[in-house]
C-alpha cells in the first residue's frame, strides 16, 4: 500500500464515522518528496479519492508562513497560487493548507470530533488535556483561521520541544475547533484517534459518575494551605465528595448568587472566593486579593467547582463549622430548586446584615473594654 492509499483509507474510514466528521468537514494530507497532497475544500473525507487531491510545494507554503510580507487578497490563497504544481481545474486546498504543511509526519489528519470537542470547547481546555492526555497532545488556544492558527501551532510545537527535549506530540488540540492526528501510516494515526476518543471519553464518563474529574486530597489539601498563607488564618477544613462537588458549580446560588439565611454570613461570609484550575498557588493568591478589594475582607469559604470546597478560621473547629454551614446552604440550594427555585438574600438584605454583624462584633469587643 502506497503512503497515499493510507490516507484515503483513513481519510474514508473517519470521515464516514459521524464521531469524526460532519459532511465536509475536516481535512487530510500526504507529503511525498517536498510535495503536499491535500484534500481540495467541499470533498468530504468520506468519499476522497486519490486523484482529488491537490498537490503544493511543501516550500513556497512554509516561506509563507513565516513571511511578513503584504499580499493581495487572502495570504493563504495566495500561498497556494505559488505552491501549486498545476492547474487544480478551479479547486481550492483548504484555508488549513498552511499547518499541514508544517506538520513533518507524512499522514496528517484533521478533524472535528464530538468527544474530543468536548475538551477543546471548553474553558478549562488547555488543564483538561495536562489532565487527561498529560505530553501526549499539545493544547492550542482559539485563533483566527489560516496564517494565525498555523503560526500558534507552530509556536506550540516549538515551545514542547523546548520544555521536554522531544518532538511535539502527534496528537493537537485545537481550542474551539477540532484536533490534529499526524503519523507515519494508516495503522498508527487510527490508533492514536481512536485512543484519544477512549481516553476522553472515560474522562467524561468518570465525571459523569462522581460529579467531576476529582482533585487528589494532596493537591486539594495544597491549595488550602496556600489560601491560610493569603489570609492569615490558622486552620481550614475541606471536602471534595458528595455535596461539595456535587452541588458546587458555578450556577448553584449560595456559589454565585449570595447567602441563603442570616447565620450563613455569619459563619461563612456573604460569598465565597471562587478558585479556577490548575489551582496555581500565585493565581490562588491573587484570587484571594481579589475578594479581599471587592469584599473587604479576607473570604471564608473558597469553592472549587464541581471539585471541592475549603473552609478557612482561626482553629480547626471555626473551619470545620464554616465548611459545615456552607454545605447545608448547597443541600439547601439543592433541594430548593427540586421544589422550585432556591431564592438568596437580595443585596440589600445581606448588607444590611454585614453591616450589622460588623456593628455587632463591634460593640461586643467595646463591652469587654
Ligand atoms: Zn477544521
Amino acid at each position: 500500500m502506497t503512503l497515499t492509499d493510507e490516507l484515503i483509507r483513513l481519510a474514508n474510514e473517519l470521515g464516514s464515522d459521524e464521531e469524526y466528521s460532519r459532511a465536509g468537514g475536516g481535512n487530510a494530507s500526504v507529503k511525498v518528496d517536498g510535495i503536499l497532497y491535500i484534500k481540495p475544500s467541499g470533498v468530504p473525507l468520506a468519499t476522497l479519492r486519490a486523484d482529488d487531491l491537490i498537490p503544493l510545494r511543501i516550500a513556497p507554503l512554509l516561506d509563507a508562513l513565516h513571511s511578513d510580507k503584504k499580499v493581495d487578497g487572502d495570504p493563504v490563497q495566495a500561498a497556494a497560487r505559488a505552491a501549486q504544481l498545476h492547474d487544480a481545474n478551479g479547486r481550492r486546498p483548504s484555508v488549513e493548507i498552511l499547518f499541514h504543511a508544517l506538520i513533518p509526519d507524512p499522514l496528517v489528519i484533521h478533524l472535528h470530533p464530538l468527544t474530543s470537542n468536548a475538551v477543546t470547547c471548553n474553558e478549562h481546555g488547555e488543564y483538561l488535556t495536562k489532565q487527561i492526555l498529560g505530553d501526549d497532545a499539545l493544547w492550542v488556544d482559539y485563533l483566527d483561521p489560516g496564517i494565525p492558527l498555523a503560526r500558534g501551532i507552530e509556536e506550540a510545537r516549538g515551545e514542547f520541544t523546548r520544555r521536554t527535549g522531544k518532538p511535539a506530540p502527534q496528537i493537537t488540540l485545537l481550542g474551539n475547533h477540532g484536533i490534529i492526528v499526524s503519523g507515519d501510516s494508516y495503522a498508527q494515526i487510527i490508533s492514536l484517534t481512536r485512543s484519544l476518543t477512549q481516553r476522553i471519553q472515560d474522562a467524561i464518563d468518570q465525571a459523569s459518575d462522581s460529579g467531576a474529574l476529582r482533585l487528589s486530597p494532596s493537591q486539594l489539601t495544597g491549595a488550602a494551605l496556600v489560601l491560610q498563607e493569603a489570609t492569615g488564618k490558622a486552620a481550614h477544613a475541606l471536602s471534595n465528595s458528595g455535596i461539595a462537588i456535587e452541588e458546587s458549580a458555578l450556577s448553584a446560588g449560595p456559589v454565585s448568587s449570595g447567602p441563603l439565611i442570616p447565620d450563613q454570613i455569619v459563619y461563612a461570609a456573604s460569598l465565597p472566593v471562587i478558585l479556577h484550575p490548575p489551582y496555581e498557588p500565585s493565581a490562588i493568591t491573587r484570587a484571594v486579593s481579589a475578594y479581599h478589594e471587592e469584599h473587604g475582607h479576607f473570604p471564608i469559604i473558597a469553592v472549587l467547582p464541581q471539585r471541592g470546597v475549603i473552609a478557612l478560621g482561626a482553629d480547626a473547629k471555626a473551619a470545620r463549622n464554616a465548611l459545615d454551614t456552607f454545605l447545608d446552604a448547597l443541600r439547601i440550594s439543592r433541594d430548593a430548586n427540586r421544589l422550585g427555585r432556591v431564592r438568596t438574600l437580595t443585596h440589600e438584605e445581606r448588607s444590611f446584615i454585614e453591616n450589622w454583624e460588623a456593628e455587632a462584633y463591634r460593640r461586643s469587643i467595646a463591652a469587654q473594654a
